[in-house]
Protein backbone atom coordinates (compact mmCIF):
# COMPACT_ATOMS: atom_id res chain seq x y z
CA UNK A 1 0.00 0.00 0.00
CA UNK A 2 1.22 3.14 -1.13
CA UNK A 3 0.43 6.51 0.53
CA UNK A 4 0.85 8.04 -2.94
CA UNK A 5 1.42 6.94 -6.60
CA UNK A 6 2.82 9.31 -8.97
CA UNK A 7 2.58 8.99 -12.39
CA UNK A 8 5.48 10.78 -14.50
CA UNK A 9 8.72 11.48 -13.26
CA UNK A 10 9.17 14.83 -15.21
CA UNK A 11 9.57 17.99 -13.10
CA UNK A 12 6.53 18.00 -11.41
CA UNK A 13 6.03 14.56 -10.46
CA UNK A 14 9.21 14.58 -9.35
CA UNK A 15 8.93 17.89 -7.19
CA UNK A 16 6.02 16.51 -5.85
CA UNK A 17 7.09 13.64 -4.51
CA UNK A 18 10.02 14.82 -2.97
CA UNK A 19 7.61 16.84 -1.15
CA UNK A 20 5.58 14.05 -0.26
CA UNK A 21 8.38 11.34 1.12
CA UNK A 22 10.54 14.60 2.68
CA UNK A 23 7.80 16.65 4.45
CA UNK A 24 4.97 14.30 5.09
CA UNK A 25 7.16 10.83 5.39
CA UNK A 26 4.84 9.43 2.95
CA UNK A 27 5.46 5.89 1.06
CA UNK A 28 5.28 6.61 -2.87
CA UNK A 29 5.40 4.79 -6.01
CA UNK A 30 6.72 6.81 -8.75
CA UNK A 31 6.51 5.40 -12.44
CA UNK A 32 7.21 6.39 -15.89
CA UNK A 33 6.54 4.89 -18.98
CA UNK A 34 10.10 6.21 -20.11
CA UNK A 35 13.64 4.96 -18.90
CA UNK A 36 14.88 7.62 -17.59
CA UNK A 37 13.97 10.28 -14.98
CA UNK A 38 13.04 13.95 -15.73
CA UNK A 39 10.68 14.24 -18.46
CA UNK A 40 11.76 16.65 -21.05
CA UNK A 41 13.87 18.11 -18.69
CA UNK A 42 16.68 14.91 -19.07
CA UNK A 43 20.23 15.28 -20.05
CA UNK A 44 22.99 13.08 -20.74
CA UNK A 45 26.36 12.25 -22.22
CA UNK A 46 26.75 11.94 -25.93
CA UNK A 47 29.16 9.57 -27.25
CA UNK A 48 31.90 11.58 -26.64
CA UNK A 49 30.49 12.46 -23.17
CA UNK A 50 29.28 15.75 -24.36
CA UNK A 51 26.24 16.90 -21.79
CA UNK A 52 23.49 16.78 -24.19
CA UNK A 53 19.62 18.05 -23.20
CA UNK A 54 18.01 15.10 -24.63
CA UNK A 55 14.56 16.34 -25.33
CA UNK A 56 16.07 20.15 -26.57
CA UNK A 57 17.33 22.74 -24.79
CA UNK A 58 16.07 23.61 -21.45
CA UNK A 59 16.98 27.17 -20.60
CA UNK A 60 16.06 27.39 -16.76
CA UNK A 61 15.59 31.51 -15.85
CA UNK A 62 13.19 32.72 -13.30
CA UNK A 63 12.66 35.47 -11.17
CA UNK A 64 11.80 33.83 -7.86
CA UNK A 65 14.29 33.49 -5.57
CA UNK A 66 11.75 31.59 -3.50
CA UNK A 67 11.96 29.02 -6.30
CA UNK A 68 15.90 29.29 -6.64
CA UNK A 69 16.07 28.64 -2.75
CA UNK A 70 14.28 25.62 -2.93
CA UNK A 71 15.90 23.64 -5.85
CA UNK A 72 19.45 24.64 -4.47
CA UNK A 73 19.04 22.12 -2.09
CA UNK A 74 19.93 20.03 -5.14
CA UNK A 75 22.23 21.56 -7.11
CA UNK A 76 24.60 24.42 -7.18
CA UNK A 77 24.03 26.45 -10.46
CA UNK A 78 26.22 27.52 -13.49
CA UNK A 79 25.17 31.17 -14.48
CA UNK A 80 24.95 31.40 -18.04
CA UNK A 81 23.42 33.61 -20.94
CA UNK A 82 20.95 32.48 -23.39
CA UNK A 83 21.70 34.00 -26.53
CA UNK A 84 19.85 33.12 -30.18
CA UNK A 85 20.23 34.11 -33.69
CA UNK A 86 17.85 34.12 -36.05
CA UNK A 87 19.09 32.85 -39.88
CA UNK A 88 17.45 33.99 -42.40
CA UNK A 89 18.03 35.91 -46.08
CA UNK A 90 21.45 35.04 -45.42
CA UNK A 91 22.51 36.25 -42.53
CA UNK A 92 22.53 35.92 -38.66
CA UNK A 93 20.20 38.20 -37.17
CA UNK A 94 20.20 39.49 -33.66
CA UNK A 95 17.33 37.90 -32.12
CA UNK A 96 14.85 38.39 -29.98
CA UNK A 97 14.31 41.61 -31.67
CA UNK A 98 16.17 43.95 -30.25
CA UNK A 99 18.34 47.98 -31.21
CA UNK A 100 21.12 45.31 -32.96
CA UNK A 101 18.30 43.90 -34.94
CA UNK A 102 16.51 47.31 -36.48
CA UNK A 103 20.80 48.29 -37.28
CA UNK A 104 21.16 44.84 -39.05
CA UNK A 105 17.96 46.20 -40.67
CA UNK A 106 19.03 49.38 -41.51
CA UNK A 107 22.57 48.95 -42.22
CA UNK A 108 23.85 51.81 -39.68
CA UNK A 109 24.13 52.59 -36.06
CA UNK A 110 20.68 53.72 -34.29
CA UNK A 111 19.27 54.40 -30.93
CA UNK A 112 16.42 53.68 -28.91
CA UNK A 113 14.18 56.66 -30.08
CA UNK A 114 14.87 56.57 -33.34
CA UNK A 115 13.22 52.45 -32.95
CA UNK A 116 10.94 53.37 -31.27
CA UNK A 117 9.48 55.69 -33.66
CA UNK A 118 9.86 53.59 -36.40
CA UNK A 119 8.41 50.83 -34.27
CA UNK A 120 4.89 53.34 -33.53
CA UNK A 121 5.42 54.04 -37.86
CA UNK A 122 5.04 50.43 -38.29
CA UNK A 123 3.03 48.02 -35.63
CA UNK A 124 -0.40 47.46 -37.21
CA UNK A 125 -2.48 49.58 -34.63
CA UNK A 126 -4.62 46.17 -32.98
CA UNK A 127 -5.64 47.18 -29.31
CA UNK A 128 -6.29 43.81 -28.03
CA UNK A 129 -4.53 41.00 -30.24
CA UNK A 130 -6.80 37.81 -30.53
CA UNK A 131 -4.42 35.32 -32.03
CA UNK A 132 -0.58 35.00 -32.35
CA UNK A 133 -0.56 36.78 -35.91
CA UNK A 134 -2.29 40.02 -34.30
CA UNK A 135 0.20 39.66 -31.70
CA UNK A 136 3.53 40.20 -33.65
CA UNK A 137 1.48 42.33 -36.05
CA UNK A 138 1.03 44.89 -33.02
CA UNK A 139 4.22 44.34 -31.50
CA UNK A 140 6.38 44.85 -34.49
CA UNK A 141 4.82 45.75 -37.78
CA UNK A 142 4.25 43.04 -40.98
CA UNK A 143 7.89 43.36 -42.24
CA UNK A 144 9.82 41.81 -39.17
CA UNK A 145 6.35 39.75 -38.15
CA UNK A 146 7.29 37.71 -42.04
CA UNK A 147 11.24 38.16 -41.32
CA UNK A 148 10.98 36.10 -37.70
CA UNK A 149 7.79 34.71 -36.98
CA UNK A 150 5.29 33.92 -39.46
CA UNK A 151 7.57 30.64 -41.34
CA UNK A 152 8.84 29.62 -37.69
CA UNK A 153 5.49 29.42 -36.88
CA UNK A 154 4.01 27.60 -39.19
CA UNK A 155 7.15 25.11 -39.17
CA UNK A 156 7.03 24.35 -35.41
CA UNK A 157 3.18 24.30 -35.40
CA UNK A 158 1.84 23.36 -38.74
CA UNK A 159 -0.57 26.27 -38.36
CA UNK A 160 -0.91 29.37 -38.89
CA UNK A 161 -0.19 31.94 -36.40
CA UNK A 162 -3.76 33.32 -36.13
CA UNK A 163 -5.30 29.88 -35.33
CA UNK A 164 -2.61 29.82 -32.13
CA UNK A 165 -3.42 31.99 -29.02
CA UNK A 166 -1.30 35.39 -28.55
CA UNK A 167 0.68 34.08 -25.84
CA UNK A 168 2.83 31.79 -28.09
CA UNK A 169 4.45 34.22 -30.59
CA UNK A 170 4.22 36.58 -27.25
CA UNK A 171 6.26 34.46 -25.53
CA UNK A 172 9.23 36.08 -27.37
CA UNK A 173 10.41 39.38 -25.55
CA UNK A 174 10.45 42.44 -28.06
CA UNK A 175 12.99 44.90 -26.63
CA UNK A 176 14.26 48.68 -27.91
CA UNK A 177 17.53 48.32 -25.91
CA UNK A 178 20.64 46.55 -27.57
CA UNK A 179 20.10 43.21 -24.79
CA UNK A 180 19.92 40.38 -26.96
CA UNK A 181 19.20 37.73 -23.98
CA UNK A 182 16.63 35.40 -25.36
CA UNK A 183 14.88 35.73 -21.94
CA UNK A 184 13.41 38.51 -19.74
CA UNK A 185 13.86 36.42 -16.23
CA UNK A 186 16.62 37.64 -13.39
CA UNK A 187 18.12 34.36 -12.63
CA UNK A 188 19.23 32.83 -15.95
CA UNK A 189 21.45 29.42 -14.90
CA UNK A 190 21.72 25.91 -15.58
CA UNK A 191 22.15 22.67 -12.81
CA UNK A 192 26.21 22.87 -12.39
CA UNK A 193 26.22 19.06 -13.17
CA UNK A 194 23.53 18.53 -15.17
CA UNK A 195 19.52 18.38 -14.60
CA UNK A 196 19.54 14.58 -14.11
CA UNK A 197 22.33 15.02 -11.41
CA UNK A 198 20.09 17.18 -9.82
CA UNK A 199 16.73 14.82 -10.47
CA UNK A 200 19.40 12.39 -8.62
CA UNK A 201 19.63 14.12 -5.71
CA UNK A 202 16.40 15.05 -5.54
CA UNK A 203 14.93 11.24 -5.61
CA UNK A 204 17.98 10.87 -3.19
CA UNK A 205 16.68 12.96 -0.44
CA UNK A 206 13.39 10.59 -0.18
CA UNK A 207 15.54 7.50 0.78
CA UNK A 208 13.26 4.42 1.60
CA UNK A 209 9.74 6.42 1.11
CA UNK A 210 10.05 6.20 -2.79
CA UNK A 211 10.27 3.42 -4.83
CA UNK A 212 10.49 4.23 -8.50
CA UNK A 213 9.74 2.47 -11.38
CA UNK A 214 10.78 3.06 -14.63
CA UNK A 215 9.62 1.87 -18.56
CA UNK A 216 6.47 1.55 -16.71
CA UNK A 217 2.85 2.62 -18.23
CA UNK A 218 0.32 4.18 -15.68
CA UNK A 219 -2.06 1.60 -17.15
CA UNK A 220 0.01 -1.38 -16.20
CA UNK A 221 -0.30 -0.51 -12.53
CA UNK A 222 -3.43 1.24 -11.89
CA UNK A 223 -5.35 -1.70 -11.44
CA UNK A 224 -2.70 -3.80 -9.41
CA UNK A 225 -1.47 -1.41 -6.67
CA UNK A 226 -2.78 -0.40 -4.05
CA UNK A 227 -2.34 3.76 -3.23
CA UNK A 228 -4.34 6.33 -1.14
CA UNK A 229 -3.85 9.53 -3.56
CA UNK A 230 -2.75 9.40 -7.31
CA UNK A 231 -0.35 12.27 -9.15
CA UNK A 232 -1.25 12.14 -12.35
CA UNK A 233 1.24 14.18 -14.93
CA UNK A 234 0.52 12.65 -17.91
CA UNK A 235 -2.19 13.79 -20.72
CA UNK A 236 -5.22 14.64 -19.41
CA UNK A 237 -7.68 13.93 -21.90
CA UNK A 238 -5.44 10.51 -22.26
CA UNK A 239 -6.27 10.13 -18.29
CA UNK A 240 -10.51 10.33 -19.03
CA UNK A 241 -9.93 7.98 -22.47
CA UNK A 242 -10.51 10.57 -24.37
CA UNK A 243 -14.08 10.80 -23.66
CA UNK A 244 -14.75 14.03 -25.36
CA UNK A 245 -12.43 13.63 -28.28
CA UNK A 246 -8.30 14.55 -28.63
CA UNK A 247 -6.74 17.14 -27.59
CA UNK A 248 -4.08 18.34 -29.92
CA UNK A 249 -0.08 18.13 -28.96
CA UNK A 250 2.68 18.97 -31.06
CA UNK A 251 6.15 17.31 -30.98
CA UNK A 252 9.41 16.85 -32.16
CA UNK A 253 12.47 14.71 -33.57
CA UNK A 254 15.73 15.64 -32.09
CA UNK A 255 18.95 15.00 -34.16
CA UNK A 256 21.88 14.81 -32.84
CA UNK A 257 24.94 15.75 -34.66
CA UNK A 258 28.01 15.16 -32.50
CA UNK A 259 31.51 16.27 -33.17
CA UNK A 260 34.90 14.52 -31.58
CA UNK A 261 37.58 17.55 -31.45
CA UNK A 262 38.71 15.22 -34.52
CA UNK A 263 36.10 16.16 -37.11
CA UNK A 264 36.04 19.73 -35.60
CA UNK A 265 39.73 20.75 -36.57
CA UNK A 266 39.14 18.59 -40.58
CA UNK A 267 36.44 21.61 -40.65
CA UNK A 268 39.18 24.20 -38.89
CA UNK A 269 37.20 24.61 -36.12
CA UNK A 270 38.15 24.02 -32.51
CA UNK A 271 35.87 23.41 -29.58
CA UNK A 272 32.52 24.47 -30.92
CA UNK A 273 30.80 23.62 -33.70
CA UNK A 274 28.43 26.92 -34.98
CA UNK A 275 28.95 30.77 -33.34
CA UNK A 276 26.42 30.97 -31.18
CA UNK A 277 24.09 28.79 -28.37
CA UNK A 278 21.19 28.96 -30.50
CA UNK A 279 20.32 29.58 -34.46
CA UNK A 280 16.84 29.76 -35.56
CA UNK A 281 15.41 29.08 -38.76
CA UNK A 282 12.43 30.42 -39.61
CA UNK A 283 12.49 30.63 -43.57
CA UNK A 284 14.73 27.71 -44.78
CA UNK A 285 15.08 24.09 -43.91
CA UNK A 286 13.06 21.16 -42.15
CA UNK A 287 13.89 21.71 -38.58
CA UNK A 288 12.97 25.31 -36.45
CA UNK A 289 16.12 25.54 -34.53
CA UNK A 290 20.04 24.27 -34.00
CA UNK A 291 21.07 24.04 -30.42
CA UNK A 292 24.80 23.61 -29.50
CA UNK A 293 24.14 23.51 -25.55
CA UNK A 294 27.98 23.59 -25.10
CA UNK A 295 27.67 27.41 -25.63
CA UNK A 296 26.05 27.74 -22.17
CA UNK A 297 27.18 24.60 -20.09
CA UNK A 298 31.19 25.77 -20.98
CA UNK A 299 31.25 22.55 -20.54
CA UNK A 300 35.41 21.59 -20.58
CA UNK A 301 35.28 19.18 -23.54
CA UNK A 302 37.14 19.24 -27.00
CA UNK A 303 34.03 17.72 -28.37
CA UNK A 304 30.95 19.09 -28.83
CA UNK A 305 27.28 18.23 -30.33
CA UNK A 306 24.35 20.32 -32.19
CA UNK A 307 20.49 18.95 -31.71
CA UNK A 308 18.21 20.23 -34.46
CA UNK A 309 14.61 19.80 -33.84
CA UNK A 310 12.27 18.54 -36.34
CA UNK A 311 8.87 19.43 -35.36
CA UNK A 312 6.01 16.46 -36.30
CA UNK A 313 2.65 15.10 -35.72
CA UNK A 314 2.23 13.38 -32.01
CA UNK A 315 1.22 10.02 -32.39
CA UNK A 316 1.45 6.40 -30.96
CA UNK A 317 4.81 6.65 -31.70
CA UNK A 318 6.41 9.80 -30.28
CA UNK A 319 5.85 11.89 -26.89
CA UNK A 320 3.41 14.98 -26.52
CA UNK A 321 5.65 17.78 -26.29
CA UNK A 322 3.31 21.15 -26.65
CA UNK A 323 -0.09 21.42 -25.82
CA UNK A 324 -1.32 23.09 -29.06
CA UNK A 325 -3.15 26.53 -27.80
CA UNK A 326 -6.24 26.87 -30.29
CA UNK A 327 -9.56 27.81 -29.28
CA UNK A 328 -10.88 24.44 -29.89
CA UNK A 329 -8.19 22.74 -27.73
CA UNK A 330 -8.60 25.10 -24.81
CA UNK A 331 -12.35 24.74 -25.05
CA UNK A 332 -12.04 21.05 -24.70
CA UNK A 333 -9.28 21.55 -22.10
CA UNK A 334 -11.81 23.07 -20.01
CA UNK A 335 -14.27 19.93 -20.12
CA UNK A 336 -11.38 17.78 -18.96
CA UNK A 337 -10.37 20.14 -16.48
CA UNK A 338 -13.93 20.25 -15.10
CA UNK A 339 -14.31 16.78 -14.92
CA UNK A 340 -10.66 16.70 -12.90
CA UNK A 341 -12.14 18.99 -10.31
CA UNK A 342 -14.28 16.62 -9.05
CA UNK A 343 -12.09 13.13 -9.51
CA UNK A 344 -11.62 12.09 -5.64
CA UNK A 345 -8.14 11.42 -4.29
CA UNK A 346 -6.61 12.31 -7.91
CA UNK A 347 -4.39 15.88 -8.13
CA UNK A 348 -3.55 16.55 -12.14
CA UNK A 349 -0.02 18.46 -12.43
CA UNK A 350 2.28 19.79 -14.79
CA UNK A 351 2.33 20.61 -18.30
CA UNK A 352 0.22 17.75 -20.30
CA UNK A 353 -2.04 17.31 -17.21
CA UNK A 354 -2.94 20.69 -17.01
CA UNK A 355 -3.03 21.30 -20.97
CA UNK A 356 -0.54 24.45 -19.73
CA UNK A 357 2.61 25.91 -21.95
CA UNK A 358 4.55 25.65 -18.66
CA UNK A 359 8.14 26.57 -18.26
CA UNK A 360 10.21 24.63 -16.08
CA UNK A 361 9.98 27.50 -13.06
CA UNK A 362 6.56 27.73 -13.32
CA UNK A 363 5.83 23.51 -13.58
CA UNK A 364 7.76 23.77 -9.96
CA UNK A 365 5.71 26.71 -9.03
CA UNK A 366 2.52 25.17 -9.73
CA UNK A 367 4.10 21.76 -7.88
CA UNK A 368 4.94 23.32 -5.12
CA UNK A 369 1.66 25.55 -4.87
CA UNK A 370 -0.12 22.25 -5.09
CA UNK A 371 1.54 20.41 -2.37
CA UNK A 372 0.78 23.64 0.13
CA UNK A 373 -2.67 23.77 -0.62
CA UNK A 374 -3.54 20.22 -0.49
CA UNK A 375 -1.44 17.99 1.00
CA UNK A 376 1.14 20.13 3.49
CA UNK A 377 -1.63 19.84 6.11
CA UNK A 378 -1.74 16.19 5.57
CA UNK A 379 -1.09 13.36 8.15
CA UNK A 380 2.35 12.98 9.13
CA UNK A 381 4.15 9.59 9.13
CA UNK A 382 7.04 8.68 10.55
CA UNK A 383 10.41 9.30 8.58
CA UNK A 384 13.75 9.73 9.56
CA UNK A 385 14.20 12.26 6.97
CA UNK A 386 11.34 14.71 8.54
CA UNK A 387 12.32 18.12 9.65
P1 LIG B 1 7.06 16.28 -18.62
O1 LIG B 1 8.50 16.65 -18.61
O2 LIG B 1 6.39 16.11 -19.94
O3 LIG B 1 6.89 14.95 -17.78
C1 LIG B 1 5.74 14.14 -17.80
C2 LIG B 1 6.20 12.70 -17.67
O4 LIG B 1 5.04 11.87 -17.53
C3 LIG B 1 6.94 12.20 -18.90
O5 LIG B 1 8.23 11.75 -18.54
C4 LIG B 1 6.08 11.08 -19.44
O6 LIG B 1 6.82 10.00 -19.97
C5 LIG B 1 5.31 10.66 -18.20
N1 LIG B 1 4.01 10.02 -18.51
C6 LIG B 1 3.00 10.54 -19.24
N2 LIG B 1 1.97 9.67 -19.29
C7 LIG B 1 2.35 8.58 -18.59
C8 LIG B 1 1.73 7.33 -18.27
N3 LIG B 1 0.49 7.03 -18.71
N4 LIG B 1 2.42 6.43 -17.53
C9 LIG B 1 3.68 6.70 -17.10
N5 LIG B 1 4.31 7.88 -17.35
C10 LIG B 1 3.66 8.80 -18.09
N6 LIG B 1 11.22 25.14 -20.02
C11 LIG B 1 12.05 26.11 -19.61
O7 LIG B 1 11.88 26.67 -18.51
N7 LIG B 1 13.10 26.50 -20.39
C12 LIG B 1 13.36 25.94 -21.60
O8 LIG B 1 14.31 26.32 -22.28
C13 LIG B 1 12.48 24.91 -22.06
N8 LIG B 1 12.69 24.33 -23.25
C14 LIG B 1 11.85 23.35 -23.68
C15 LIG B 1 12.10 22.75 -24.92
C16 LIG B 1 11.27 21.74 -25.37
C17 LIG B 1 11.53 21.12 -26.71
C18 LIG B 1 10.17 21.33 -24.59
C19 LIG B 1 9.26 20.24 -25.08
C20 LIG B 1 9.92 21.91 -23.36
C21 LIG B 1 10.76 22.93 -22.89
N9 LIG B 1 10.57 23.52 -21.64
C22 LIG B 1 11.41 24.52 -21.22
C23 LIG B 1 9.44 23.13 -20.77
C24 LIG B 1 9.81 22.02 -19.78
O9 LIG B 1 10.18 20.87 -20.50
C25 LIG B 1 8.59 21.75 -18.90
O10 LIG B 1 8.27 22.89 -18.13
C26 LIG B 1 8.78 20.59 -17.93
O11 LIG B 1 9.35 19.48 -18.55
C27 LIG B 1 7.43 20.22 -17.34
O12 LIG B 1 7.55 19.05 -16.57
P2 LIG B 1 6.34 18.04 -16.42
O13 LIG B 1 6.76 17.07 -15.40
O14 LIG B 1 5.08 18.80 -16.20
O15 LIG B 1 6.17 17.36 -17.85
N1 LIG C 1 8.86 31.95 -32.55
C1 LIG C 1 9.02 32.46 -33.81
N2 LIG C 1 10.28 32.70 -34.28
C2 LIG C 1 11.38 32.42 -33.56
C3 LIG C 1 11.22 31.89 -32.27
C4 LIG C 1 9.95 31.66 -31.79
O1 LIG C 1 8.04 32.70 -34.52
O2 LIG C 1 12.51 32.64 -34.05
C5 LIG C 1 7.49 31.69 -32.05
C6 LIG C 1 7.03 30.27 -32.42
O3 LIG C 1 5.64 30.28 -32.61
C7 LIG C 1 7.41 29.49 -31.18
C8 LIG C 1 7.06 30.49 -30.08
O4 LIG C 1 7.45 31.77 -30.64
O5 LIG C 1 6.70 28.29 -31.08
C9 LIG C 1 7.76 30.27 -28.77
O6 LIG C 1 9.15 30.19 -29.00
P1 LIG C 1 10.16 29.59 -27.92
O7 LIG C 1 11.53 29.75 -28.44
O8 LIG C 1 9.84 30.20 -26.60
O9 LIG C 1 9.71 28.09 -27.95
P2 LIG C 1 10.02 26.83 -27.02
O10 LIG C 1 11.39 27.05 -26.47
O11 LIG C 1 8.95 26.79 -26.00
O12 LIG C 1 9.96 25.73 -27.99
Amino acid sequence: MYDALVVGAGLSGLVMVERLCTQLGWRCLLVDRREHLGGNCYDAPDQNGVLTHIYGPHYFRTDSPELVHYLSRFTAWHKTRYTVRSFTEGKYWSFPVNLRTFEQLLGRESCQDEFRRWLDEHRVPIADPKNSEEMMLASVGEELYEKFFKGYTKKQWCKEPRDLHPSVCGRIPIRTTRDDSYVDESFQALPADGYTAMFQRMVDTCGDNLEIRLGVDFREVKDTTAFGHLIYTGPIDEYFHACHGRLEYRSLRFEVESFSSRSLAQQGKSGVWQPYLQVNYPNSGQYTRAVEIKHATNQETPHTNVVREYPQEYTQDNDPYYPVPTDRNLMLYKKYAAMAEIQKGVTFLGRLATYAYLNMDQAVAQALRTFDAKFASCTKRRHPGLA
